[in-house]
């Protein structure tokens, strides 16, 4: 008997974005949430991707993400229409980073409509986008087993009710501190984690750049991974997309649980995936990788934490 391998749905943005670092600036460097997460996820899983472009979308991006096995027939091609676009510049750390310009574009219009063959599948990954598309494909789906959801400041700001809606069926949360913060109005980031759960995931991923992720899980433990110390950093677009994409796909593996042990596993993937993205613009560094490269990256961060266990008493 041959038994299928699970699929993982991403919908989110796929974008033309206009990068500005400190040493560097790219101003036609594709990008999106959804991209991002499915070149990351392609190495572990199964992606179908689901979102929007224009006609300005390059041919070639769209014949990356299938080289890279992702399911591109949720893809939609708008052509009297432009693709999403945000521009973004980089502090001097790396870490903090100032929107210059956000271009709905196609997006102001998009109804998301599922392949049919899609609608079963049993993981979803619901990228950052307007939360009421999130909600829109989340209804289409027929019953995943596991659903993750990541956002931005945006989204809590200008559409708080539809973010805390669609965050009652999502199983994993991901966002960066500052995120959490500000859904939750509590500093310290184990109370903002707690209010977080409380709105609906059961587990919840505080991203924190350089200095690696936490996950806050659904029997209340907490797991500390570590950031790779870089000596260069090209370009942080999309890490934390990166790393939603080597979580998730991790956890859509054949014989993978979604719980517990699992789920710290799946952190140091995601961690391993959002390295490899930093390391240059668009998903360049994504693009090309094999599983030994990223096995070998998986020994590394392995190495980083590993420590002999000592007593004093
Ligand atoms: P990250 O660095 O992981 O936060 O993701 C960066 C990506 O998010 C970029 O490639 C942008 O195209 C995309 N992005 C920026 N703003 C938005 C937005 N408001 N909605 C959806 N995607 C966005």
């Amino acid at each position: 008997m041959t038994v299928s391998k699970p699929h993982l749905v991403v919908v989110g943005s796929v974008a033309i974005d206009w990068i500005i670092t400190p040493r560097a600036e790219r101003p036609e460097s594709v990008g999106g949430s959804a991209t991002f997460f499915a070149m990351a996820a392609s190495y572990l899983s199964q992606v179908r991707l689901v979102g929007v472009v224009g006609r300005d979308f390059p041919d070639y991006a769209v014949a990356d993400l299938k080289a890279a096995g992702v399911d591109t027939s949720g893809l939609e091609i708008v052509q009297d229409g432009l693709t999403f676009r945000w521009k973004g510049q980089y502090h001097e750390n790396m870490n903090d980073r100032t929107t210059l310009e956000t271009h709905l574009n196609v997006f102001e219009k998009f109804q998301p409509r599922l392949p049919d063959e899609f609608r079963g599948s049993e993981f979803l990954f619901l990228a950052n986008i307007q939360p009421r598309l999130q909600s829109d494909v989340f209804a289409q789906m027929q019953r995943p087993r596991l659903v993750g959801l990541d956002t931005m400041n945006l989204w809590i700001s200008i559409a708080n009710d539809d973010l805390k809606a669609v965050l009652k069926n999502v199983d994993v949360l991901t966002l960066n501190d500052e995120e959490a913060r500000q859904l939750s109005g509590e500093h310290n980031i184990v109370k903002a984690a707690r209010a977080v759960r409380a709105l609906g995931p059961r587990n919840v991923v505080i991203k924190r750049g350089e200095y690696g992720a936490l996950l806050f899980d659904a029997d209340g433990e907490v797991f500390s991974a570590p950031a790779l110390p870089l000596e260069e950093v090209v370009d942080p677009t999309g890490a934390g997309d990166s790393f939603a994409g080597g979580f998730m796909g991790y956890l859509a593996r054949p014989g993978v649980e979604t719980s517990g042990a699992s789920l710290r596993t799946a952190m140091i993937y995601g961690s391993v995936m959002a390295s490899f993205c930093v390391e240059g613009f668009s998903y360049d560094r994504l693009k090309g990788l094999d599983a030994a490269t990223i096995q070998k990256r998986f020994e590394t961060f392995a190495s980083l934490t590993n420590f002999a266990r000592a007593s004093l008493t």
